[in-house]
Order: C-alpha cells, then structure tokens, then sequence
C-alpha cells in the first residue's frame, strides 16, 4: 500500500486549489485548509471551476464523473490541527513571503504528527530556507507544480540534504499517483529545471526585442522552425501574463529589464492588454469577427 494516502494542502489560491483538486481527481482523501470560512467559500467555487474545466479540456474520466467525485472527496477547514491531524502528506502553498511561510511552518511543526511529511510549492525559495521551521528536516522538502496542474503536469521534487532518501520516494511515488510526470532534482537549485531553462530564454527573448534586433514574431518563427517546440518565448510571455512579465522584470537590476518592463507598460498593460488572459498580448486571441 502506497505511504501517502491522506493529503492536506494549506492554501486554496491559484495553486493550492489545484493541487488539492488534482490530488482528489486522482483518488486521494484531500483536505484543503485556509485561513477563514470566507476565503474558503472563494475555494469551493474554486474548486467547482476546476471540476468543469477538467470536464472542459476532457481531462481522462472528468466527464464520466470523476470531476465531481472529486468535488465530494475534499474537504475544507479553517481549522489548521483538524486539517493535518491525520495528514501523511502537508503541500504548502501559502503566499511566497518568507516571513509568512516560517510562521506557518512553525505552527506545523507543532500540530502535525511525527509520521507527516511536509513539501513546499515555493517557486523562488528554496527548502533550506526553511527546513529549520518544519521541526522535521529529514521529512520535509519541495515538490513543485506549475500553473495549470492537469495540463502541465510536471511535478519538480528538491530535498535538501537532510531529506531522507525514503521520504523523497515517498513523493515521488505520490507525485505519479496523483497524474503527474515527477521531475527528480537531486540537488538544491533556484528555479528548479524548469526555471533555469525557461528564464534564460525569455530573458534572450526580450533582449532581442529591446535592442531592436527583432520583432517577436520573428523571434518565436525562429524557435519553433529551428527547434520543432511548439511555442516561441513571446507566446510564453503571453501564457504566463503581461503582468508578470512586468513585475519579473522591473525588478531587475539591469537596464534591458528595465527597458523590457517600461516596453511592457507601454504597449501592452497599459492599453489592457495583459496576453492569453484578456483576449490580446504579444498576439491577438480573440475570436475572429463573423
Ligand atoms: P495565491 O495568493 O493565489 O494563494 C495563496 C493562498 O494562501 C490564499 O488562498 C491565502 O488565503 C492563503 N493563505 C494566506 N496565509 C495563509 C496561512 N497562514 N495559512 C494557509 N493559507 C494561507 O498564491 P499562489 O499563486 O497559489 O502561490 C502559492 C505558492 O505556490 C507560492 O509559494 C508560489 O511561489 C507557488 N507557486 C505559484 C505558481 C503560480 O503560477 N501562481 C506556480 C508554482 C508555484
């Protein structure tokens, strides 16, 4: 019998809602906790999107009622010791602030039985920054998704070097039993595999762009014909969200991210158009007028 069989996901938001609704899709007893019984009312809806989006994209047995056995099969609390009292698996998904992730680890660390396993959804974080919360190192480390869980369904698993080698099985085991493609780092690293390929070629992507050299048509032509992927960097610019893109680069250091974020602002945010999301970004996906 599989270790992990009951799942708590802390944090209902974008991410947390979708990896506890991929986790009940699949079978497992999930409960998904949040901060207040009206957050978790946002979650329910949530969750019932989920439910009709997986019928949606016709995800296997969504529509022949395994979306809403799923709906059935999770359960929503705002109270943190009832939610992990008999958790074998905690997925934290809270807001990425340090500061509020140690104070909930903590809290964890104190509620949680000894068999729990802890694994953290942060994107930029890595586990060390946190392991000395958890009160457990040997059973804690990261288990990474990406936006659109059913979809892209990669799970990236990172332990640090404390983590037992049999908890880290343990995950992956559970990663492949919930739909996903388990990717297994086998050190620490800022952005996971996905990250550092992705953000290198976004970042040349834009370079490209602000220097004038070419447009991002040009650009995303190039990487599909030559490469055979089936999206150029300026089509994941639009997937991921204008917004983002902005926030990414107004922080960084450099004068072509600055010149990439006052380029985005300009063309792009401020006329509303924020990619995949409103209909129009680097391209427009708006249905054509009849
Ligand atoms: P979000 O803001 O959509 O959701 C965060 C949720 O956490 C909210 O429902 C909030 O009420 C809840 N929360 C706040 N304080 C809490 C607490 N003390 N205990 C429990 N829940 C609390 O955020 P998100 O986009 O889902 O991101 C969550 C985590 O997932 C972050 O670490 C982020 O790096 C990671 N992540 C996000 C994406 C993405 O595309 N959004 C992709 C991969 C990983």
């Amino acid at each position: 019998m599989p270790a992990i069989r009951t799942v708590t996901v802390l944090g209902t938001g974008v991410l947390g809602s979708q990896i506890a609704y991929q986790a009940a899709f699949h079978g497992y007893a999930v409960t998904a906790y949040d901060v207040s019984d009206d957050v978790l009312e946002k979650a329910r809806a949530r969750f019932a999107g989920l439910a009709e989006t997986y019928k949606h994209d016709d995800v296997a047995g969504a529509r022949a009622g395994r979306a809403d056995a799923a709906l059935a099969g999770l359960t929503l609390t705002a109270d943190l010791a009832a939610a992990v009292a008999d958790a074998d698996l905690v997925i934290e998904a809270v807001p990425e602030l340090l500061d509020l992730k140690r104070d909930v680890y903590t809290k964890l660390a104190a509620l949680a039985p000894a068999k729990t396993i802890f694994a953290t959804n942060s994107s930029t974080l890595l586990p060390s920054d946190l392991k000395q919360f958890t009160g457990r190192p040997d059973r804690f480390l990261a288990l990474h998704y990406a936006n659109q869980v059913w979809r892209y369904n990669t799970a990236e698993i990172m332990g640090t070097a404390d983590t037992d080698p049999a908890v880290y099985a343990e995950v992956v085991a559970f990663a492949e039993g919930s739909g996903m493609v388990p990717i297994e780092l086998k050190k620490e690293k800022a952005g996971y595999v996905l990250n550092s390929l992705l953000v290198p070629l976004l970042n040349a992507a834009s370079g490209l762009l602000v220097d004038g050299i070419a447009d991002p048509a040009t650009v995303d032509t190039t990487w599909r014909i030559a490469t055979g992927a089936p999206a150029g960097p300026f089509q994941i610019f639009d997937v991921v969200g204008l917004t983002t893109a902005y926030n990414i680069a107004a922080a960084g250091p450099d004068a072509k991210s600055q010149k990439f974020a006052a380029l985005l602002k300009e063309r792009y945010i401020d006329k509303g158009k924020l990619g995949v999301a409103t209909g129009e970004g680097f391209y427009s996906y708006r249905p054509a007028a009849v």
